[in-house]
């Protein structure tokens, strides 16, 4: 099968034949891969800079792609309710299956630490026309053409965990921040347009994004390079503040910012991988009672919420489709801020 490998970090991916995967054991399936989004992390991978979250070095070649769709196209014995041609998305944490977290459903939050699919060399990913996935138990079936419904398996599905932490401070009158408008903080804006009633304001270096964000309902849009924008910000929402942050960047500014505007009562959660860092000093918190906090993914029953919310059309995806020939364009586009969305990744 055709496949895109990493050989060596900050290197190029080189598509070529690799042996189609086998099936490993009695609950594992192989997936017929249709799509695989592009992610921020793939990036950081392929630069050395993700950790192993076990402490592993990294396994090479590897096929990297953990937000990945396709249809089931070889089951073991042990597999059941699925069968050869379904559609399929495909969750990507795999926790060690006994821990207090694994046991409530939150194998991301895994007290082991999940293993990824696509990113642990445990198990390849999806940027290749099959790949296996270890049990049944991490697909879940969909209705239709899965290839555009990949980026829900990662960028949709953090982005909602992320906003539903954030929902209940989205009340009328409140104010919130969403930093970064890329594949992830697009979710997060419809979900935010969904679940409150906030005045939202996006935040991005891209004046592109910027207009998409206005389009898809931000309610004001703001440029980071802008050494005003804290007075901005304040001059919109008066001395209350912003009521919920959500950080896709991660960077020292970012959180910084997010600091000098949080409301009493507000929350900020970082998801961005951007490895900023921020002092809070602790009277503050005790002044504010405002929450800190981050994300890790979603649980399976929050991705088969995430599909449940794209199957009625309550939430769209915005996809760039791209030929796995052409995986290292896409990956260029990607670094360079190009992309609008997701790019997802066809063999
Ligand atoms: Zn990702
Ligand atoms: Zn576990």
């Amino acid at each position: 099968m055709k496949a895109a490998r990493l050989y060596a970090f900050k290197k190029p991916l080189v598509v070529e034949e690799v042996p189609e995967p086998k099936l490993l054991s009695e609950d594992g399936v192989i997936v017929r891969v249709s799509g695989a989004g592009l992610c921020h992390t793939d990036l950081s991978y392929m630069d050395g800079l993700l950790p192993d979250v076990r402490g592993r070095t990294a396994k090479f070649p590897y096929i990297m792609g953990h937000e990945s769709s396709g249809y089931v196209h070889k089951v073991g014995g042990g597999v059941t309710g699925l069968k050869e041609g379904d559609a399929v998305l495909v969750y990507g944490a795999v926790g060690c299956g006994m821990c207090e977290f694994c046991k409530r459903g939150e194998e991301n939050r895994c007290s082991e630490d999940p293993i990824t699919i696509g990113l642990s060399p445990e198990y390849e990913g999806g940027f290749a026309e099959y790949m296996y996935v270890p049990s049944y138990r991490y697909l879940l079936k969909v209705k239709g053409d899965p290839t555009d419904l990949a980026p829900l398996t990662d960028a949709g599905l953090t982005a909602y965990r992320a906003v539903k932490k954030v929902r209940s401070h989205l009340n009328p009158g409140t104010f919130s921040i969403i930093f970064g408008i890329g594949g992830l903080g697009f979710y997060a804006l419809q979900y935010m347009k969904l679940f409150g009633v906030s005045s939202i304001i996006a935040v991005d270096i891209n004046d592109a994004k910027l207009a998409m964000a206005k389009k898809w309902g931000a309610d004001y849009t703001f440029k980071f390079d802008d050494s005003a924008l804290p007075g901005k910000i304040s001059s919109i929402t008066g001395k209350n503040g912003v009521n919920a942050i959500v950080d896709f960047v991660g960077i020292n500014s970012t959180a910084n910012l997010a600091m000098k505007v949080l409301s009493n009562d507000g929350i900020y959660v970082n998801i961005g991988l951007g490895g900023g860092s921020v002092t809070i000093p602790l009277i503050y918190l005790i002044h504010s009672e405002s929450i800190v906090t981050g994300n890790m993914w979603g649980t399976y029953n929050e991705l088969r919420e995430v599909y449940n919310l794209a199957e009625s059309g309550r939430v769209k995806s915005m996809v760039d489709r791209r030929k796995l020939g052409e995986i290292n364009d896409a990956i260029a586009d990607l670094r360079n801020g190009k992309l609008m969305g997701r790019a997802v990744i066809t063999p």
